[in-house]
């Protein structure tokens, strides 16, 4: 992790009322009320992506489970949606390279259309 990026990050976080904590796991994160488990990456921006993905899962405040129709997939584009959203507000760009990655992270969850 870049200072710069851990510093976007511990703002957004304090921004939002979300403690931040650093998990064990490879290439997964997750959200749990206000809290948001970031694991490891190999790239730092893909940490950061999955960071404003989390924040998308927070930002989302659908009833999801009053819809029956609403599937895993339906909440993980959602979240990825709402994620890019937050990092336009913060003026956050990312590569190409990055955007694809998080695009692959969505098909994982094909099939659960
Ligand atoms: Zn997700």
């Amino acid at each position: 992790m870049t200072t710069a990026y851990s510093e976007i990050i511990d703002r957004i976080a304090k921004d939002h009322n979300i403690k931040v904590i650093q998990a064990a796991c490879v290439n997964q994160s997750w959200a749990c009320n206000d809290e948001i488990w970031l694991g490891i990456y190999e790239e730092p921006e893909f940490h950061l992506l999955s960071f404003f993905h989390e924040m998308g899962h927070h930002l989302d405040k659908s009833a999801w489970h009053l819809d029956d129709k609403a599937t895993k997939y339906d909440i993980e584009k959602a979240a990825w949606y709402l994620g890019y959203i937050l990092a336009h507000k913060y003026a956050v760009k990312f590569s190409n390279e990055a955007i694809e990655w998080g695009q692959k992270q969505l098909r994982t969850y094909e099939k659960y259309k």
